[in-house]
């Protein structure tokens, strides 16, 4: 089973290193499998690593992602390649694949201990991504606290070549002659694991978004519910006031044809009654809003979080958002219908935020040569066998788990990413 890797061949590729690329990886490398994982960003963890809590159980969603990424970068099956990308894939024959693999440059050699001296004398600012841009970051930056690997990388589109970095850095790490690489790779499998996107609320131009203040979407207020750095605060943006009238706005780019995303993104009702639930316990004399449509409460003890919520004094308005505007005192006015009573209704509240929708991440019809991945009418991965197996794709040898085939939560996604895994392992076995 296990091959030696010297000729930059393994056994499986798998592209994506959030929580379904990691667990599908895992359980290959356990199996003996040599796992080469191709991650586009600077550290593993996908977006489950930026999140505060998890639903139903409130479980830090950190101390349940980093044990997992640590184990996946050590694993000594696992041949792991951050901030790199996939070119093309060229199916030969049967179990054999060839990739071309582009390693981006960081300009910070792997030496690097993280000390973040090069970031205390950068100085350059510029909105830091991993914050949702609440916060800013230096032009040289560790991605975040827990980042994994945890080395400085150069944003070299910002960074202004003064040279502080390279003069305090100890480990002597700075290398501006650092090019893009190419190689070769030979795999036998692929596991396509490469998540989603969320939903860009601009795009709904009555909800005005930019120019209404203190309006923010789940994910900044995931990060403001982190317990770590640089927040474990909630503040509104405009003012850095403690909200005490908090409105969340569901459904933002989910359920809706005019966006052209009909379906249910699947995880918007449950973070969104987390999210209030996590606000009473930070801010507890504040009231917090849910707008929505349905709340689809489906999975395990949903109904009970859901009616937990309720119990907290969390309200819930059946009511669609028609429109959101600036209001006095930096506050947010919000148009709506209420469904029940059937009328249009006007509300204030000093924040809003919008569950913005789950997307598909479509840089997957660009990965193979000859013949793509086919895609299903929404744009994800096409699950050729949705019921009976549900992680093959339209080509032989290639598999898809998590998010990439539909938005889903993170239970699904472990189960999706174990079956990926096993189904990638009887095909490699049928090889013997
Ligand atoms: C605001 C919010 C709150 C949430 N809260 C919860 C919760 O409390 N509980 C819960 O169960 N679920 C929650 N979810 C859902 C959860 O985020 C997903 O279920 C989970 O992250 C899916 O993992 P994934 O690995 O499929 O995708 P992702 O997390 O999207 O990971 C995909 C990875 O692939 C990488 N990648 C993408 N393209 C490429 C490429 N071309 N090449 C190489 N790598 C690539 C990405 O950089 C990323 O690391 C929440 C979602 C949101 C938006």
């Amino acid at each position: 089973m296990a091959e030696n890797t010297n000729n930059n061949e393994y056994d499986v590729l798998v592209i994506g290193g959030g929580i379904a690329g990691e667990e599908a990886a895992l359980n290959l490398a356990n199996q003996n499998f040599k796992v080469i994982l191709v991650e586009k960003d600077l550290s593993l963890g996908g977006k489950m690593i930026h999140l505060s809590k998890v639903f139903p159980t409130l479980d830090c969603a950190a101390c349940i992602t980093t044990p997992k990424v640590s184990e996946t970068a050590r694993h000594p099956n696992i041949h792991i390649f951050t901030y790199s990308e996939i070119e093309n894939i060229e199916k030969k024959s049967e179990r054999e694949f060839n990739a071309t693999l582009i390693e981006k440059p960081t300009y910070v050699e792997d030496n690097c201990t993280g000390c973040q001296l090069c970031e205390e004398k950068c100085p350059v600012i510029v909105k830091d991504q991993y914050q949702w841009d609440l916060v800013g970051r230096k032009a040289i930056y560790i991605p975040f606290s827990i980042a994994n690997p945890r080395i400085a990388a150069i944003d070299i589109d910002n960074c202004i070549l003064c040279g502080a970095c390279e003069k305090v850095c100890p480990a002597d790490c700075i290398d501006f002659t650092q090019i893009e690489k190419k190689s070769q790779i030979k795999v036998k499998a692929v596991i396509i694991a490469t998540g989603y996107n969320l939903f860009d609320a601009k795009i709904i131009k009555r909800y005005n978004v930019g120019t209404v203040k203190n309006v923010i979407t789940s994910m900044q207020m995931e990060r403001q519910l982190v317990p770590t750095r640089p927040f474990n605060n909630v503040l509104r943006p405009s003012d850095g006031k403690m909200p005490d009238n908090i409105a969340y706005v569901l459904c933002v780019g989910s359920r809706d044809e005019t966006v052209g995303n009909p379906i249910c993104s699947q995880v918007c009702c449950m973070y969104s009654t987390k999210q209030a639930q996590l606000i009473m316990g930070a801010l507890p004399m504040a009231d917090v809003t849910i707008y929505y449509i349905n709340i689809r409460a489906f999975g395990k003890g949903f109904c009970e979080f859901y009616q937990q919520a309720k119990g907290m004094g969390v309200e819930f308005v059946k009511g669609k958002v028609a429109r959101i505007e600036q209001g006095e005192d930096e506050n947010v006015i919000l148009r709506y219908e209420d469904i029940i009573k059937g009328t249009v209704q006007e509300a204030e509240h000093d924040l809003v935020v919008l569950s913005v929708g789950i997307l598909p991440n479509t840089d997957y019809t660009g990965f193979f040569k000859n013949g793509g991945v086919e895609q299903d009418k929404f744009n994800y991965v096409k699950q050729t066998d949705e019921l009976l197996s549900p992680a093959l794709t339209s080509i032989n040898g290639v598999f898809a788990a998590g998010t990439s085939t539909g938005p889903m939560d993170i239970p699904d996604t472990i189960l999706s990413a174990g079956a990926a895994s096993s189904e990638t392992a009887s095909y490699l076995r049928k090889a013997k």
